[in-house]
């Protein structure tokens, strides 16, 4: 008797809630209360997952969720899977030390934001519980990971792994990763994780630094190990937003993917076919926008198809060309490089891109060139290079047909390339285009974007542009004093200009600690001078960036110790990437007792962008810029991009510049050096300077000096390792020094003259 009238009042219920839901319906009401169980805290949470049944929702409660371990187990089935969402999505806030696992079958998490941590765990979102419980057929979709990076620059971890079968991974945001470790991967590592079918669609992949090391990629499936086994991966309608991580964005190491209409906007690097066969590369767009290291699709091993992409104002060389064609090992080991057999680059649209590389990396062990493969029917547009085409090696085992390329530029073959004096311009979708003709010649179609910026990642997670640079925030007018500056600096905010009075003194009896981007400038006319009584004048702590102009920097104040330095990074991992500007200054007189550095920079730190322009640096007893640290020799340095410019150093007992990269990984494109217009008169001479050089480039992937005299000064020591390195050298008189000290062949050598 109770028991009926339960269940008559449950059907009661259930036609209420199904009349109240079609009202709803029809009137279009959008119903923010999701009906499920409601949790409040981790207890709740286990508690709800340990009974959750098929077609039940966990909801978890708007809020911030500190330190929050998510071990979503469970078995819903295609109907009626089991779903773990938030209560508003974008409302549910996992921070701190936190994680997501989830294993069985059915599952469905949606609309949780990870940020302000990092996970404890090698991996923040895992498709497993443990080495044997696997998730499959489960989806994860609406939700963010922003900057949820370990604070150790070179700690690993993982942001997503896939494991198991079928699983989906849609709409999501992954946004900034910072320290080392693949943002999201593809695991093989078992018979349970092959053959998965897993779809990858319509992912907001965000911005991701420069790492200056391996270990950078944004997307990989496989690893070398389980390369020769079938991922059948499908990765659809993604948009990687300058994910600039190292030179792969993506590392395809497994067989039988799929890489389709995908966007790759001002990234760095390239869709690499590393390892595994039967790959199709098809419909994406690669837009580079003339942004330097920007690149395409480059084909390693068997079987491959790279059809119908349009790639736009890519500069990137070598490896990272718009389209490369590799060498491979004989009979290679499963971690060096496949021949590359039977593979196809088919009706892409190549406009305005510098290089197309064949045979690239023939060498001595990768000696196996392309067989059974072909070019064809390739339009190649645009005069940014005269001559795109770098062949490295014998490629009779390619077939070149139908190709077209603009008049003014040289092909690599009469055969199989023809030329068109087709103008490019600018169609409806706002992409540079040839005409019509041309296009219906090779069967392109629409050329649109596949998929737009607004179309994938979580919808309400802004996908706004947070570089805060330089002069971007208020202008704060510093007086004259002691500490004023750093008061000011306490005052300042994101992008503030700390305005100094002309002529005036700033002394500084504490360290100025730099927390965020800030610049420290004089009016044009007589410079302002700061001086520091501490070992330090400026600390760059992790979120730190400096501009200096028209700034003079004294030593006079400075205590009688052993290292000093005007600027230095923190002492401990910064997992952001700092920025260094001084134009127009002077630095004078760091000479209080040995070893005074202009710029001392600790391990596990790395500059985007140092620059020296137009200053004068006299009396120095230690170096000026020393970027050393990294000393274990696989391939991580401590600066992008270095360049001096327009400047003077006398007496400098150290070095100007010493830039070491050691190893021979070739992930990386920096660092990336520039000498020019610079003298440099009685410096590293120090007794104290144990490199012997005035400048000392070690490892550097490119390297331009030009018009600079060294005048009674130590020699200029260049070491050049891997990777085919860029390395021009013009104009370069020394005097009475002991002049270019190299381990080979630059690239170029002009007029170097010894008197
Ligand atoms: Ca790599």
């Amino acid at each position: 008797m109770i028991q009926s009238s339960f269940f008559a009042y449950h059907s009661f219920l259930h036609r209420s809630m199904m009349i109240i839901m079609m009202v709803l319906v029809v009137f279009g009401v959008s119903c923010n209360n999701q009906s499920g169980k409601i949790v409040g805290n981790q207890e709740e949470l286990n508690q709800a997952i340990s009974t959750a049944q098929p077609g039940e929702t966990i909801i978890l409660a708007n809020g911030v969720w500190k330190d929050t371990e998510i071990v979503f187990k469970g078995f819903g089935n295609a109907d009626k899977p089991i779903t773990l969402t938030a209560e508003d999505p974008g409302k549910v806030l996992i921070e701190g030390q936190s994680y997501l696992e989830l294993s069985g079958e059915y599952l469905v998490v949606s609309g949780l934001v990870f940020q302000n941590g990092y996970t404890p765990t090698s991996t923040v979102i895992s498709f497993r519980t443990s080495s044997d419980e696997l998730a499959n057929n489960c989806r994860v979709t609406n939700c963010v990971i922003k900057d949820f990076s370990n604070p150790e620059r070179f700690e690993s971890d993982f942001w997503v792994l896939m494991y198991g079968k079928n699983n989906r991974f849609d709409h999501n945001s992954l946004i900034g990763k910072r320290n080392l470790g693949v943002t999201m991967a593809i695991r093989l590592n078992t018979e349970e994780s092959r053959e998965n079918n897993h779809i990858v669609e319509y992912n907001y992949f965000g911005p991701r630094q420069i790492l200056g090391s391996n270990g950078g990629e944004t997307f990989r499936i496989g690893t070398s190990h389980y390369s020769r086994t079938y991922s059948n991966t499908i990765v659809r309608g993604n948009y990687f937003d300058r994910t600039n991580g190292e030179h792969e964005i993506i590392s395809n190491k497994s067989c039988g993917n799929e890489f389709r209409d995908n966007v790759f906007f001002e990234c760095q690097g390239t869709l690499t076919m590393r390892h595994g066969h039967h790959t199709l590369v098809e419909n994406n767009y690669f837009l580079g926008n003339r942004k330097p290291n920007t690149g395409g699709v480059r084909i390693i091993n068997e079987y491959q198809t790279v059809r119908k992409n349009y790639l736009y104002g890519l500069t990137g060389y070598r490896f990272r060309g718009a389209l490369v064609i590799m060498n491979g090992v004989p009979n290679s080991p499963i971690n060096r490089y496949n021949q590359v057999v039977d593979s196809h680059m088919q009706n892409n649209l190549v406009i305005n891109s510098d290089y197309i590389q064949l045979c690239a990396g023939s060498d001595e062990e990768r000696s196996a060139v392309p067989v059974g493969s072909s070019f064809t029917n390739n339009l190649i547009l645009g005069t940014t290079n005269p001559e795109p085409f770098t062949i490295y090696d014998d490629v009779s085992g390619i077939e070149f047909a139908g190709n077209v390329m603009s008049k003014g530029t040289k092909r690599p073959f009469e055969q199989g390339f023809s030329y068109t004096s087709t103008s490019l311009e600018e169609n409806k979708n706002g992409l540079l285009v040839p005409s019509d003709d041309l296009l219906e010649s090779i069967d392109f179609g629409e050329v649109a974007l596949p998929v737009t910026k607004e179309e994938v990642g979580a919808a309400y997670f802004p996908k706004s542009d947070e570089t805060i640079s330089f002069g971007s925030s208020q202008t704060i007018e510093v007086p004259a004093g002691t500490n004023t500056l750093i008061e000011a600096l306490e005052a300042s905010q994101p992008g503030s200009i700390l305005k100094l009075e002309n002529g005036g003194e700033y002394l500084l009896t504490k360290y100025a600690i730099v927390k965020h981007p800030v610049s420290v400038i004089t009016p044009e006319g007589d410079k302002a001078t700061i001086l520091s009584e501490k070992q330090t004048f400026f600390k760059i702590e992790n979120g730190g960036a400096l501009q200096f102009k028209n700034i003079r920097f004294d030593g006079a104040e400075s205590p009688d110790y052993v290292g000093n330095n005007v600027i230095s990074t923190s002492k401990y991992s910064m997992n952001t990437n700092y920025a260094l500007v001084v134009e127009d200054c002077e630095v004078k007189d760091l000479d209080k007792n040995h070893s005074f550095d202009f710029l001392k920079a600790y391990k596990d730190t790395f500059a985007d962008s140092i620059q020296i322009l137009n200053t004068s640096i006299s009396n120095i007893t230690g170096h000026i810029i020393s970027l050393d640290m990294e000393t274990e020799d696989r391939g991580i340095y401590n600066v992008e991009n270095l360049k001096i410019a327009g400047s003077a150093f006398t007496d400098v007992q150290g070095a100007i510049a010493n830039i070491y990269r050691g190893g021979t990984d070739e992930s990386t494109f920096g660092p990336i050096v520039e000498i020019s217009e610079v003298e440099v008169t009685g410096s590293g001479l120090g007794s104290r300077n144990k490199l012997g050089s005035s400048f000392r480039f070690h490892g550097v992937q490119k390297l331009i000096v030009d018009n600079v005299k060294v005048i009674k000064s130590e020699k200029f020591d260049l070491f050049m390792t891997n990777g085919e390195p860029i390395t021009q050298l013009s104009n370069i008189t020394f005097i009475n020094s002991k002049g270019l000290k190299t381990n080979g062949e630059p690239y170029l050598a002009e007029n170097i003259i010894n008197q």
